[in-house]
């Protein structure tokens, strides 16, 4: 089959009779992780993105919504299934088990209920790639991928490793022209995502490709800060050789990204387990952004999910949460599932949002803020919820007013496949 097969991913079709006959063309969604859109304003305002600019100017830059919580694994086995967390199970890193009450790692494969579109498009025929910083990504975002020749699925993390048999291509650091794998606490982490995105285009080794980079500077620098205008810089600089390459591209966002500040300028965090266990002693906060990439936030965001010790304690403790300064939202279970799409079996009793400005911690010696050096930016929130979605070219009429009604980024892979005008 050529790269214009159509397939079909829950409930959703992809792909277009026309680019079949036009030959085909090498389709690319990117997620740029933590890009508020305010990071990519900054980049273009001092000149440092214009392809982003260009593209913006050609009409194809519209705002999505993320899903909740604003986490990076959630929103990226959204955007790679084209399906809110009801269907594709994955609500966060973290979640307590409510058959055994045992905290549960998420990060893995086996947690992913849904196909994925790039699973499903190899199974049409099409050759496709999957490139990511993180490894524990990649294994989520590549289940179902028969890896091998056409079926590419690469981390800038083991980009070292890359063999045909377990990453689909021989050697990724020296086709995308890196001396080392990049270290994952930096730039270069994701910067080598889109680089090695170019050179598979480049080499026509795949023709659908999922680009999802990491989100370490955005945590690090506000958009204005140098060290962030140069990052998207680098960045832009590679989305326009994938553009002179004649790809088909499609952007969007994990997440934003937020200052979790006081105005006195230290890290503002509201520990919920000593304001909860007031009214129950037994309750449990579990927070889904805890991941082993502590350097980036401490384990501390704007969202928190909650398990009381019985039924009668839910509406005391979420009273109690919201008369906390800093909070701003409580959802019971059968709310947090209608409002926010959460998976049933893996949300607590409630689910509990902060402020712009405001993280949420279980308690003081849960969290290591050491290696915050007293700045906390994070996300998880309804504050970091508005993400940028980006495409290179016009949409078609009927994909131009979806993307004007309130789109999702996890319908970014059917905009790209289905709505950019070829
Ligand atoms: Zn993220």
């Amino acid at each position: 089959m050529t790269s214009g097969a159509r397939f079909e991913a829950n409930s959703r079709w992809y792909g277009r009779e026309d680019r079949r006959s036009a030959g085909g063309r090498t389709e690319v969604v990117i997620c740029l992780d933590g890009s508020a859109d305010e990071y990519i304003d900054a980049a273009i305002a001092r000149g440092r993105a214009p392809n982003l600019m260009r593209f913006a100017s050609l009409g194809g830059r519209f705002r999505a919504r993320a899903v909740m919580p604003t986490f990076t694994n959630p929103n990226n086995a959204s955007i790679i299934t084209g399906a809110p967390p009801s269907v594709h199970g994955i609500g966060g890193n973290y979640f307590l088990d409510r058959s055994s009450g045992r905290e549960t790692m998420m990060n893995s494969a086996e947690f992913l209920r849904a196909p994925t579109i790039p699973a499903k498009a190899r199974d049409a025929g099409r050759r496709v790639a999957v490139v990511t910083a993180k490894d524990k990504l990649r294994a989520i975002l590549s289940k179902g991928l028969d890896v091998g020749p056409g079926a590419i699925s690469v981390s800038s993390e083991r980009a070292h490793e890359c063999t045909e048999a377990n990453s689909g291509i021989d050697d990724a650091l020296k086709l995308s022209g890196y001396p080392a794998k990049p270290e994952i606490y930096s730039g270069d982490a994701s910067v080598f995502v889109l680089t090695l995105g170019a050179a598979i285009v480049r080499e026509q080794l795949a023709d659908l490709i999922y680009l999802s980079t990491t989100d370490y500077i955005q945590h690090k620098h506000a958009p204005d800060e140098t060290a962030a205008i140069e990052f998207y810089a680098r960045l832009d600089d590679q989305i326009g050789e994938l553009d002179r390459l004649g790809a088909i591209i499609g952007i969007t966002a994990d997440h934003g990204m937020n200052a979790k500040m006081t105005p006195e300028g230290e890290p503002y965090i509201v520990y919920l387990e000593p304001i909860i266990r007031e009214v129950d002693p037994g309750a449990r906060v579990i927070l889904p952004i805890t991941d082993p990439y502590v350097v980036h936030h401490a384990s501390l965001g704007s969202f928190a999910v909650v398990h009381v010790s019985s039924p009668d304690k839910v509406s005391p403790v979420r009273e109690r949460l919201l008369r906390t300064p800093g909070i701003t939202e409580v959802l019971e279970h059968p709310q947090a599932c209608a409002a926010l799409q959460a998976p049933p079996d893996r949300t607590g009793d409630m689910v509990v949002c902060s402020g712009r400005s405001v993280a949420v911690g279980t308690s003081p010696k849960g969290h290591d803020l050491s290696k915050l050096d007293g700045l906390l930016r994070s996300h998880g929130g309804r504050y970091e919820e508005m993400v940028p979605l980006i495409f290179n070219r016009p949409l078609s009429d009927q994909y131009t007013r979806l993307a004007q009604c309130d789109p999702r980024n996890y319908d970014v892979f059917d905009f790209t496949i289905n709505g950019v005008v070829a």
